[in-house]
């Protein structure tokens, strides 16, 4: 999902619309705003995306100087109305409102001991359970109503809230999730998943909130606390990968030049004699680029890409992902023809898009298709925000390197290791989570 919440002293809507938009590809399933006019909470939310949903005379409704969205898609709880976020509530007489991005390990135990006592949700999502303690603690204090539940929850939230008008932001101990924070030389604060929605608003100096790091925004100014605890930062890896977008810096990592970076180590590690170096577009481009540059061989458009389809994985069932992929990639024949083909992606997961892919690549006449990807192979689900399927439907858990190549039906296949991955970061590797790939959870899944 992608947050963002903005604090000004005049109407926030047209940048809260130019913001969520910049985190679309971050979540394509529902989007929601909700302001603060001085004294109560509106809201537009709605399934679809945000420039269907929001047009002049929604935007014109939610008049008002503090505010906050979202844009979501779904890893708890199913891709429905009634689970759109933000997520408002009255509470003893306050106005409060919230937007999460990320995943609880523990709502699940949480929801129904609240169930017991006679809470009533509304909603399937873990957000919920959140946006309920958050209430419940909320005296005076806003800093100690947020500490309180972050003594509760455990797992992967960034959180952007507003409550009666001040704006709240927090972040888990482990920052798995990234959030960005900066200020504009009018005085206006944004708070967001990527540093696009700050840029194109106009910040002129921001940085990321830390790990742990809770903030308060209103009149007075800024302030900033912190949630004591001994949990060692764990930003999760795939945001790099695959999640962000290529012109985000988030925990001082760029992920266009991770990605080159990965491109370019791996065209050491899997070296392969070919003509062209192919991107599955957008998701692979820049280790593409990467990969061409350092090799030598050249880049090329080997699959031209419908724009208009937003990321595919998500759908349902097999069938419609295998259609989908279809529909979005299409081989272009004059580039593939007779050629050694080396076509690099971020990421195997399911194996559909692959094995679709290189089927169609030969049909069009590449002669040979080594396959590169940019990641280790995905052998565990994600529990922290990031919806991988259950092991059962993990091509890598499942399978070994070579019984995968024959699968997908590439002539070759190589993945990064660890190791490469982690020099392209520049970074330690304690300080990501990388679950996904060698199991090592930084927080135990609670699995019921
Ligand atoms: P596959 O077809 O192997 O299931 O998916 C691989 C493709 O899906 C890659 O091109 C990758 O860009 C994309 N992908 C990225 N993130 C995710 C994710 O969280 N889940 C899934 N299933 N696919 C993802
Ligand atoms: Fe990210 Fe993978 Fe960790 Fe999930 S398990 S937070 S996708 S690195
Ligand atoms: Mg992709």
């Amino acid at each position: 999902c992608g947050v963002i919440g903005i604090y000004s002293k005049t109407d926030v809507n047209k940048k809260l619309f130019y913001g969520l938009n910049s985190l679309q590809h971050r979540g394509q399933e529902s989007a929601g705003m909700v302001v603060y006019d001085g004294a109560k909470n509106k809201v537009e939310k709605r399934m679809g995306l945000v420039n269907d949903i929001f047009g002049s005379e929604e935007l014109n409704r939610l008049d008002g100087t503090v505010g906050i969205g979202h844009v979501r898609y779904s890893t708890a709880g199913g891709s429905f109305k009634y689970n759109v976020q933000p997520l408002t509530a009255i509470s003893r007489g306050r106005e409060v409102a919230l937007a999460h991005n990320g995943n609880l390990i523990n709502h699940q135990i949480l929801r129904t001991r609240l169930e017991e006592d006679g809470m009533m949700f509304q909603t399937a999502i873990d957000t919920e359970v959140l946006m309920f303690l958050l209430c419940r603690y909320l005296h005076d204090d806003i800093v100690e109503a947020v500490k309180k539940t972050m003594s509760m929850v455990q797992g992967a939230y960034s959180i952007v809230a507003m409550i009666d008008g001040k704006l709240v932001a927090f972040r888990d101990p482990n920052g798995f999730r990234p959030l960005v924070i900066g200020e504009t030389d009018d005085g206006d604060v944004v708070v967001a998943s990527e540093n696009a929605p700050l840029e194109i608003i106009g910040v002129s100096h921001m940085r990321d909130m830390a790990p742990g790091e809770i903030i308060v925004i209103d009149d007075n100014g800024i302030t900033t606390h912190r949630y004591e605890s001994d949990e060692p930062r764990r930003h999760c890896i795939f945001e790099y990968v695959y999640f962000a977008r290529d012109d985000a810096t988030v925990d001082d990592i760029n992920a266009y030049m991770f990605r080159r970076r990965c491109g370019e180590i791996l065209s050491h590690e899997a070296a392969v004699e070919a003509d062209l170096v192919v991107p599955v577009p957008d998701s692979g481009t820049p280790a593409a680029i990467g990969y061409a540059q350092e090799s030598g061989i050249p880049f090329a458009i080997g699959l031209a890409k419908n724009r208009y389809m937003g990321r595919t994985f998500i759908k349902p069932t097999d069938e419609e992902r295998r259609l989908a992929v279809k529909m979005k990639l299409n081989p272009l024949g004059t580039v593939l023809k007779d050629k050694r083909i080396i076509i690099v992606d971020d990421s195997i997961v399911r194996g559909t898009t692959s094995a679709n892919l290189i089927a169609r690549m030969k049909e069009a006449g590449a002669k040979e298709v080594h396959m590169r990807v940019v990641s280790p192979p995905v052998e565990y689900p994600c529990y922290y925000g990031i919806n991988t399927p259950n092991r059962r439907n993990l091509i890598a858990a499942n399978y070994t390197i070579e019984e995968m190549r024959e699968k997908i039906g590439a002539d070759s296949l190589a993945f990064i290791s660890m190791e490469g991955m982690i020099e392209a970061s520049q970074k330690p590797g304690d300080i990501f989570c990388k679950a996904c790939f060698n199991g090592d959870y930084p927080v135990d899944p609670i699995l019921l």
